[in-house]
Formats: C-alpha cells, structure tokens, sequence
C-alpha cells in the first residue's frame, strides 16, 4: 500500500472537478507561503518559527486578517496598518509562488506524489528564498530535505519510479536503496566540485549547503534528479547572470556570485515534474 492508498480522503480529491481541486491547493499553498515567508525572516537568524506570533518590524502585533496570505498585502497595498512601513514584495511573491507550485503538482502528477510535492516544493521554496535573501542557507530544512527524501521512498516507492500497483517490501527496499544512492551521488558529485573548484579558482566555490541540498534532491528524486539538479542548475544559474554579465558598467559589489541555491532548486522542480521526459528529448534532441 502507499500513501496514496491508505488515505481515502485522496479517492475524494481525485473524484473532484479539476478547478476546484487545483483553487483548493492553491489556496493551501499560499497558507503554506505565509507560513514558509516567517521561516524565511526567522529561520536564519536563529530565531523560533512557532513563538512569538506575526509582528511588524516596529513591534506591533499583526492581526490574523491583515496576516492573510495574498489578500493581507493587497488589502494594505504594501503598507503596515500600524506604522506605514513598507512590507517585502517578497511575502506575496513567496505566497503566490507557493500557490502556484501546489495547483501545479496536484494537476499534473500522481496524487500521492502530488502530496510529497508539496513538502519538497516547499522546502526548495524555503531554501531558495533564504539564500537570495540572507546568502545563508539554514542547515535545518536542508537537511530535513534528505531525511524526508528517504522516508517517503520507503512510504511511497512509486516516489522512485516503483510500481504503485503492488507495493511490498521488496519494493520499499528498491526505492530506499534508490534514495540512498541519489544521497551518494549528490554529495559525492557536488563535494568533487567543490574541492576541484576551490584549488583551480584559489577562493571557496560553492558551499556546504549545495552538498546537502544535491544530497536531498537525490534522496527525492534518485541520481539522474541529483545529477540534473547540479548541472541543469549550473546551467540555469548562468542564463539568470547572464544580463549582469553582459553589462558593460562595473557590476555592483556582491553581484559576483550567483545564489546557486535557488538555480538548483529550479531544476530539481524540472526534474521532479518531467525528468524522464526531459532526458528522452535531450537525447532525441543530440540524435541518439
Ligand atoms: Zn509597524
């Protein structure tokens, strides 16, 4: 049995008009949004992410209807109702995108992986958002990233391409050795690198986290996700510097390097929705 079967509130969901199912999981997904925009503001300050409840910088309490996710923004245009600060276009952008990446894996994937989606969706989001943010990247959700990476392929082995049709222990097993060698590949690929990188460029390149975080799309998506979550990552990560590259003027200080984070968390999404669909077109694509 998987997820997808022990739970018959999914049969329900499956069962529903597809508007309505993706309008309820966005509306889950931004709930979800204005929870992650509180770890992304505390998380790598060490602070708690449960107490004290939502204030604005000036101190006071934000009542739960202006706290609403999307809406409490639009309501005050940007604006805290009680100082007139002005409040990161960030919370609604992390909301909305939360939004979106939740309507998006209910739609189109499997249900039970839809569900998981949603966990790795959001700690990439997370992760991502923090790093742009901070340039720190919290140890915790990173690692959570690979221990719930194995968990839910012992869960759910179709996670790592098993049938979902008979589940049994040999399956399970398949799919944890799956995740623990995606783990494998995605630190030993990404620490080689670095190390190889560090001595050529004579300055640290690339940091711990991506270690973890390769590590942690392997044990969600397997090696070739690992593999492709690096240099599908490196790729993207060089088309999003590419205009401040092609800038003549002098690039402003703290532009040099590029928050490689959120680069590999955009293909690691790739892979998670269509990974064997990308590489039969790449290979179609070389003429193989
Ligand atoms: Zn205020």
């Amino acid at each position: 049995m998987s997820i997808g079967d022990t739970i018959p509130l999914l049969t329900l969901i499956t069962a529903l008009h597809p508007g309505i199912v993706a309008v309820c999981a966005g509306a889950i997904g931004a709930c979800v949004g204005s929870f992650l925009n509180v770890c992304i503001h505390r998380l790598p300050k060490g602070q708690s992410v449960v107490t004290p409840s939502s204030r604005c910088a000036c101190g006071e309490p934000i009542p739960f209807w202006l706290n609403l996710p999307l809406l409490g923004w639009v309501i005050l245009r940007g604006k805290a109702n009680c100082c007139g600060a002005k409040i990161s276009v960030r919370y609604p952008v992390i909301e909305l995108l939360t939004a979106l990446a939740f309507a998006a894996a209910i739609v189109y994937l499997p249900t039970s992986k839809a569900l998981i989606g949603w966990v790795f969706l959001s700690l990439l989001i997370l992760l991502s958002a923090c790093d742009l943010e901070e340039m720190l990247v919290p140890d915790a959700p990173n690692f959570a990233l690979v221990g719930l990476g194995l968990a839910f392929s012992i869960l759910t082995p179709s996670l790592q391409g098993e049938s979902s049709e008979l589940v049994d222990l040999t399956n399970r097993l398949h799919a944890l050795s799956d995740s623990l060698f995606g783990i494998a590949v995605g630190t030993a690929t990404v620490w080689w690198i670095r190390t190889i990188a560090t001595a050529v460029m004579g300055q640290e390149a690339m940091g711990e986290a991506d270690i973890i975080l390769c590590a942690g799309v392997g044990a969600f998506c397997g090696w070739q996700g690992a593999l492709f979550c690096l240099f599908g990552g490196a790729v993207i990560g060089v088309i999003l510097k590419l205009p401040s590259l092609l800038r003549i003027s002098s690039p402003r200080k703290g532009s040099e390097s590029v928050p490689f984070v959120p680069s590999m968390a955009i293909a690691a999404t790739l892979w998670f929705f269509k990974g064997p669909v990308l590489v039969s077109a790449w290979f179609e694509w070389v003429g193989y």
